[in-house]
């Protein structure tokens, strides 16, 4: 068996059961994971119609000899056909678009995926190439975030929480989208407020997959071993992933701290920049810390604040469609839905939506755990949004990691709500 869910699924078997008495299917999302679907489908013996995407680059486009369509077709299928959608990060918008179709004959993927019983080489012919280990790593969270979906009236689950520990960068990337650029005279987190912070935020929610301390840099605040020793308190999260740019190697004593089965450092290999990347790699593996590092050279162009004039409509697209749309930042005590959000907010470069930002501190439990509830869970967009490019497959690729000289300058935008 190629994957098993290590989670409690419901509807699973009732949900196999009702796609089987169709004819056919119709995949939503073209990626790997969608990819996987078909793999999964195909074993049970599940025939596929067509396939769509709100990847406008895949449009029209035969992928493994199904022909794709726009997602504003399947209006036509008239709920005759099921449509099983078939991806990781933008599941919860795809329910929205269809629902707002009249679309309800409508299935998560969970039924196919809690059980893979097929083997690598099912998945190589139809161009996955993930290890075993990222398959499970994939699939895994991909479950999790169905079930926090599902249960979301009653536990307060979520996919990540990005910890800001500085606005320091030892680079200065030009189109870094946590907007470090932008910072002309960056700070620290005062270490007291992330402190409060993170017991704020560990003590109202159930479970967190996966926090993530990054910054800017994050290796270039000082107490970071007192912060992470401070998150070893906590049981009520999965992943504790360190981002970092491979331009500081701690000293071997401050490495010590990392040492811990749920720290994982996901280093981004910016080349010649990355300076010392090598000695990082050689230190992680000398202390057995798990680690990824993964060479970049290009981005999606998503760190500009920019004035846009979109229709209600197309906010809500690009919202749905990005992939921080549940990226929960923390940035000196306030909790945000993602880092563009938290950095544009931060440096005043567009008015403080108070709707939309959580005082960590000004609020009891209960209070905290309706708000982020709210939130995470049921924002169509952003007012943030409407000066931001959006993260999506449909947004220009740029060259990684461009050095600048000066921060750049920029206009406060007076977005109108
Ligand atoms: S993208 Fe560049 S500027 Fe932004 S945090 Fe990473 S290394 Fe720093
Ligand atoms: S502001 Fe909106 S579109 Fe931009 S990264 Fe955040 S959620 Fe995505």
């Amino acid at each position: 068996m190629l994957y098993n869910s290590p989670f409690r699924h419901v509807d699973t078997k009732e949900n196999l059961q009702k796609v089987k008495a169709y004819n056919n299917v119709i995949v939503f999302g073209t990626g790997n994971l969608g990819n996987i679907v078909i793999a999964a489908l195909k074993k049970e013996g599940i025939n596929v119609l067509f396939l769509t995407d709100n990847n406008r680059s895949k449009w029209n486009t035969e992928i493994h000899g199904y022909k794709v369509v726009p997602p504003k077709e399947l209006k036509k299928t008239n709920n005759e056909t099921p449509i099983i959608l078939a991806s990781d990060l933008t599941f919860p918008y795809m329910h929205r678009q269809l629902k707002e179709m009249g679309l309800t004959n409508v299935f998560d993927a969970d039924f196919l995926l809690e059980k893979l019983d097929l083997e690598i080489d099912d998945l190589h012919k139809m161009g996955v190439y993930w290890s075993k280990v990222k398959i499970k790593q994939k699939i895994d969270l991909y479950l999790y975030d169905i079930n926090s979906q599902k249960n979301k009236n009653s536990e307060l689950n979520v996919r990540c929480v990005d910890l800001v520990l500085t606005e320091k960068c030892s680079l200065k990337c030009a189109g870094c989208s946590n907007l470090m650029q932008y910072y002309a005279k960056p700070v620290d987190e005062d270490f007291d407020q992330c402190i409060k912070s993170i017991d704020t935020f560990m003590n109202t929610i159930d479970y967190v997959y996966e926090i993530r301390v990054l910054g800017g840099e994050p290796l270039m605040y000082k107490r970071i071993d007192e912060v992470i020793k401070h998150l070893y308190k906590y049981e009520n999260y999965g992943k504790l992933q360190i981002n970092t740019n491979g331009t500081i190697c701690p000293k071997p004593e401050k490495m010590e701290v990392f040492k811990n089965d749920k720290v994982f450092f996901d280093i981004s290999d910016y080349g010649e920049k990355s300076r010392n990347l090598d000695k990082l790699v050689s230190e992680l593996k000398r202390l057995g810390i798990r680690y990824n590092a993964a060479r970049s050279l290009e981005w999606q162009d998503c760190g500009r604040i920019i004035e846009t004039n979109r229709k209600e409509e197309h906010n809500k697209e690009v919202f749905g469609n990005c992939c921080e749309n549940q990226g929960l930042t923390i940035l000196h005590g306030k909790l945000y839905l993602c880092p563009f959000q938290a950095n544009a907010t931060n440096l005043k470069a567009i008015p403080y939506f108070t709707k939309e930002i959580i005082e960590l501190e000004n609020h009891n439990r209960d209070e905290l755990r309706d708000l982020i509830h709210d939130l995470y869970f049921k924002t169509e967009y952003l007012e943030a949004c409407k000066s931001c490019n959006g993260r999506d497959h449909n947004v220009a690729k740029i060259e990684a990691a461009v050095q600048m000289k000066t921060p750049v300058k920029y206009d406060f935008i007076n977005i109108k709500i």
